[in-house]
C-alpha cells in the first residue's frame, strides 16, 4: 500500500496537511499500529495525545476510530507534550502511544508518532514488523470485540509531579531565587505545561505564544532565527533566562539574559553539567552534537559515547550503556531517571538547578568554557556508495579519530566534521563544528571535495 508524497520513518510517517497526508493515511496507519501493539500486549490499551495543530482535533477523531476498529481499548489523554505520551505509556502499562504531531515542522504539516510498550519511539524492526500488516491486510474486529475510547485527563499533573520528584533536583533552591523566566510556546502544547512548571519552581513569567491554537507566528522550531521575538521578551521584562519550546515540547531552546540566543546545544550542555555531580555515570547524544556537551560530560567526569542520529537510536545507546543523562545538540534533553524520551519540561527543571546552583547568570555559564561554531551544509546525493567518499577522507586525515555508526565522523581535540546521508530527503548532509567560523567552513570544505567529485561522476 503506497501513499504519494507521504514521509514514512522508522518510527512515524508525516505529511502536508491534505495532500499527502489525508484522514485515511491517518486511519490506516493507527489501525495498522493498534493491531501489531496489541497482538504483542493483548488487553492492554494504547495511549493517544496530540499537539496543538489545527488539525489535531480532526486526526485524533479518525485515530480513535481506526484504533476501535481493531479492537483496542483507547485512553486518549488531550493536548500534550510528545513526551507525556510516553510516560503515560509507562503509567498505564500500554500495549503502545500515538502522538499526532509533526513536532518542529512548519504549520501545514501533522504527522503520527509510534510509541513502543517501553514508552519508546519504534526501532527500526518493530518499525517494519508494524508496516508489514499493511502489506498483509489490517485484521478488524467483529461487532462484538470493537474497541472503546476513554479520556484521562491527568497526564499533565503526573508529568508535572514526576519532574519535581526527582530526588536530586533542588526544587527549595530553585524557588528561593524566584527567577523572572520570559517564555515562547509558539502557540503549541507547551502553554499546557511550562507555566504550571515554572509556578511551581517558584518563577515569575513573562509570556508569549500561549495560545494552543496551532496557528505559529514564525516557524515554530526553536533555533537561534526564529527567536527574535524572545529575545525582546527577555530584554523588555529584564528576565534572566527566555525558553522557547518546539510545539511538543520535546526540544528547549534558551536566551541568555542579555536577549542572546545561546544555541541549542547549550540546552542538554547545561543539563549535563546540571545532572553529573549528583549522578555521575555516562552520556550518550547523537554524532551530529556540539562539542559543548563533550566539555560538560569530560567536566563532571562523565564516560562519552556517541549514537547514530535519530531519537530512537540515542534511547537505547542510553538504556544499554545505562546511561545517567544523554540526548540530541537540537535542544532534546533525554534523563532515563524520568523517562527515556527527549523532554523539554524536565530540560527547564535542570537549567534553572543549575543557574540556581552555581549561581551564575547564562551569559557567564557559556563564557566560563571553550566556545565553537557550527557549519552545516548539505549536497545532493550520489547514486554511488558513498564508501569511497568516507574512504578518501579517513587517509586524508590519518590523525583523526573515525567513527563510522552513521556515515562518518572524524574527531580532533577542538574540531569535528559529519557526513550523513539523510533518512528522509535524497541528500547528504555535512556538519562541521571547530573553535572558529574559517575552521568548521574549511572542514566543510574539505568534506565536500570527495562527495562533489563522486556527484559529478554519477
Ligand atoms: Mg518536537
Amino acid at each position: 500500500m503506497a501513499f504519494d508524497g507521504l514521509m514514512v520513518s522508522v518510527s512515524g510517517v508525516r505529511g502536508r496537511v491534505g495532500e499527502a497526508l489525508t484522514p485515511e493515511v491517518m486511519a490506516t496507519y493507527a489501525a495498522a499500529f493498534g493491531a501489531w501493539a496489541t497482538r504483542q500486549h493483548p488487553g492492554r490499551p494504547v495511549i493517544v495525545g496530540r499537539d496543538s495543530r489545527v488539525s489535531g482535533e480532526m486526526f485524533t477523531r479518525i485515530v480513535h476510530g481506526a484504533l476501535e476498529s481493531v479492537g483496542c481499548h483507547v485512553i486518549d489523554i488531550g493536548m500534550v507534550p510528545t513526551p507525556t505520551v510516553q510516560m503515560e505509556v509507562e503509567h498505564h502499562h500500554a500495549a503502545g502511544g500515538l502522538a499526532i504531531t509533526a513536532s518542529h515542522n512548519p504549520i501545514e504539516w501533522n504527522a503520527l508518532k509510534f510509541i513502543g510498550s517501553s514508552g519508546l519511539f519504534l526501532s527500526a524492526d518493530e518499525g517494519a514488523q508494524m508496516r508489514a500488516l499493511l502489506e498483509t491486510g489490517i485484521p478488524r474486529a467483529t461487532w462484538d470485540k470493537l474497541g472503546r475510547v476513554e479520556f484521562d485527563t491527568h497526564a499533565i499533573a503526573r508529568h508535572l509531579d514526576a519532574v519535581l520528584a526527582l530526588p536530586f533536583l533542588d526544587v527549595a533552591a530553585i524557588r528561593a531565587k524566584q527567577f523572572h523566566v520570559a517564555l515562547d510556546c509558539c502557540h503549541g502544547a507547551g502553554s499546557r505545561i511550562m507555566p504550571q512548571l515554572l509556578e511551581r519552581l517558584g518563577c515569575t513569567v513573562s509570556a508569549i505564544g500561549m495560545d494552543a491554537d496551532g496557528k505559529f507566528p514564525r516557524p515554530p522550531e526553536p533555533v537561534a532565527e526564529n527567536l527574535g521575538d524572545l529575545s525582546a521578551l527577555v530584554r523588555e521584562a529584564g528576565a534572566v533566562i527566555g525558553l522557547a519550546t518546539d510545539p511538543d515540547v520535546d526540544r528547549l531552546a534558551l536566551v541568555d539574559e542579555t536577549g542572546r540566543p545561546i544555541g541549542e546545544d547549550y540546552t542538554l550542555a547545561f543539563a549535563v553539567r546540571a545532572v553529573l555531580p549528583s549522578r555521575p555515570g555516562s552520556v550518550v547524544t547523537n554524532l551530529s552534537t556540539s562539542k559543548v556537551v563533550q566539555d560538560a560530560a569530560q567536566d563532571g567526569g562523565a564516560r562519552f559515547q556517541f549514537a547514530p542520529v535519530g531519537e530512537v537510536n540515542v534511547a537505547l545507546a542510553m538504556r544499554d550503556a545505562g546511561s545517567t543523562i544523554g540526548g540530541e545538540g537540537n535542544g532534546g534533553v533525554i534523563l532515563p531517571e524520568l523517562h527515556l524520551g527527549r523532554d523539554a519540561p524536565v530540560a527547564v527543571a535542570l537549567v534553572l538547578h543549575l543557574l540556581a546552583t552555581s549561581g551564575k547568570t547564562v551569559s557567564a555559564l557559556v563564557a566560563a568554557h571553550p566556545k565553537y561554531v557550527i557549519v552545516k551544509d548539505k549536497l545532493d546525493r550520489p547514486d554511488a556508495p558513498l564508501t569511497a567518499v568516507y574512504q578518501a577522507l579517513r587517509e586524508r586525515f590519518p590523525d583523526a579519530t573515525a567513527d563510522t555508526q552513521d556515515g562518518l565522523r572524524l574527531d580532533w581535540p577542538d574540531r569535528w566534521v559529519h557526513l550523513r546521508p539523510s533518512g528522509t530527503e535524497p541528500i547528504v548532509r555535512v556538519i562541521a563544528e571547530g573553535p572558529t567560523e574559517d575552521a568548521a567552513r574549511q572542514l566543510v570544505a574539505d568534506a565536500r571535495e570527495p562527495l562533489s567529485a563522486l556527484v559529478g561522476a554519477s
